[in-house]
């Protein structure tokens, strides 16, 4: 079949891999009918090959039609039409059972050490081939598949239920915001839009989105969120709080994470740290560190005191040193984490299905291309050029 594969840093190619088959009892073999590229997917892509190898086949928001199951997949049928959700998980474990399905303990990969096994996402979860090819193996199908009506639908109305809804939907929840209160969400990318959608939905009384991305607020406005182009105010903290009573939002959510790619000191470290002494890298790779913690160091300075940061952006690598002085003198309370993605799909899937879609869901896609054309469409997301939001890939036109 073909996939798309990492090769090297901002390089990937789509190539012939063996078709996947039933390994487990438990798995299932789905063919995809759509997959999508993630700003976790860019994480990936702008790394070196510390953690990731050669040839590995990325994706985790797949969605298709059940090819072929196991003898353990309880009710699953081939024919059924599925959503896949990214990260594996058995429902049956003690953390799965308290809605921790992220943590799944049946799937981690380290006792103790790592959550749920991921698809597409390296060694370090699993090593689990992803979903942007034509054929994916789903580990866990007793459970992890969302079966969706097959109605004439186009994908993308359930598609996001893989990920981006469920993720936008813990950030919300995790963000406490009170009733009639007000929420920033900082990055306007799909986990951004969405989540300033569901914040609206859910009854906050001020959403404001920030981004600089003049295409991303204005798909935020469309759905009725504020916005603010940060490029375009003195002091972001300040001109959030004139519209906040003064106080700062009750709210923030963080739905940018570390941004690599586009901070010239990361970047510039990336390259060169591998190449010199100790003495002389670990003072850069701190700058490096601080730097991709952009976007968290302004929810801390934008909420007000005593308000809840939740962050969806992933953070990790480098050193993440945390301004501990301000989080314990604004008595904070920061929520965190990977979505776990089965604990809201029963509250997201009747959203989906409402024909009036009071998500949107179809109005997130900006661009629809072949799986052929990944490499293009990776780097048209990453440097978010051609109005680019959200790339849905089709592996079999
Ligand atoms: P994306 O890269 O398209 O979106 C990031 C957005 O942040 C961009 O629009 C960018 O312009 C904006 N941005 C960058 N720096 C900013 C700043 N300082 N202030 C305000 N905006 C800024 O990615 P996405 O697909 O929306 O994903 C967003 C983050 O969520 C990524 O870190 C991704 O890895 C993470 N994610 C987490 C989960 C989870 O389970 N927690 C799931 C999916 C994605
Ligand atoms: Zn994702
Ligand atoms: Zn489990």
């Amino acid at each position: 079949m073909r996939a798309l594969t990492w090769q090297g840093r901002e390089d990937v190619s789509v190539e012939d891999v063996p078709d996947p088959r039933i390994e487990e009892p438990t798995d299932a073999v789905v063919r995809v009918t759509s997959t999508a590229i993630c700003g976790s997917d860019l994480h990936l892509y702008g790394v070196l090959g510390m953690f990731i190898d050669a040839g590995d086949v990325l994706g985790h928001e797949a969605m298709g039609v059940v090819e072929e199951v196991g003898s353990a997949t309880g009710d699953l049928r081939v024919g059924d039409r599925v959503v896949v959700p990214f990260n594996i998980s058995c429902g049956r474990c003690w953390t799965c059972t308290r809605g921790l399905q992220s943590q799944c303990e049946t799937t981690q990969v380290h006792a103790q050490d790592k959550g749920a096994a991921l698809f597409g996402y390296t060694k370090l979860y699993g090593q689990v081939p992803g979903g942007q090819a034509q054929y994916l193996r789903v580990p866990q199908a007793q459970y992890g598949p969302l079966v969706v009506p097959d109605d004439g639908t186009p994908d993308e109305r359930y598609l996001y239920l893989s990920d981006v809804l469920p993720t936008a939907w813990q950030a919300v929840e995790y963000a406490h915001v009170p009733e009639g209160g007000s929420v920033v969400v900082l990055g306007l990318g799909p986990v951004g839009q969405m989540a300033a959608r569901v914040a609206r939905h859910r009854g906050a009384g001020l959403v404001v989105g920030v981004d600089p991305v003049t295409e991303r607020r204005a798909m935020a406005q469309r759905h009725g969120v504020q916005t603010v182009d940060p490029a375009t105010v003195d002091d972001l903290a300040s001109a959030l709080r004139d519209l906040t009573d003064g106080r700062g939002p009750d709210s923030v959510i963080d739905a940018v994470g570390m941004e690599a790619h586009g901070s010239p000191v990361a970047e510039a470290t990336q390259k060169v740290v591998g190449m010199l002494p100790d003495a002389v890298a670990a003072p850069l790779t701190e700058k490096a560190g601080a730097d991709r913690l952009a976007a968290l160091y302004t929810a801390f300075d934008v909420v007000r005191r005593g308000g809840t940061v939740s962050i969806s952006g992933v953070y990790g690598g480098a050193k993440d040193p945390l301004p501990m002085m301000q989080l314990f003198d604004k008595q904070l309370t920061l929520r965190m984490g990977q979505a776990n993605v089965r604990r809201w799909t029963d509250d997201l899937l009747p959203l989906v299905q409402d024909a009036a879609d009071p998500l949107g869901a179809l109005d997130l896609r900006t661009h629809r291309v072949p799986l052929e054309e990944a490499p293009e469409a990776y780097r048209t997301f990453q440097r978010k050029e051609d109005g680019c939001i959200k790339v849905v890939l089709d592996p079999w036109s």
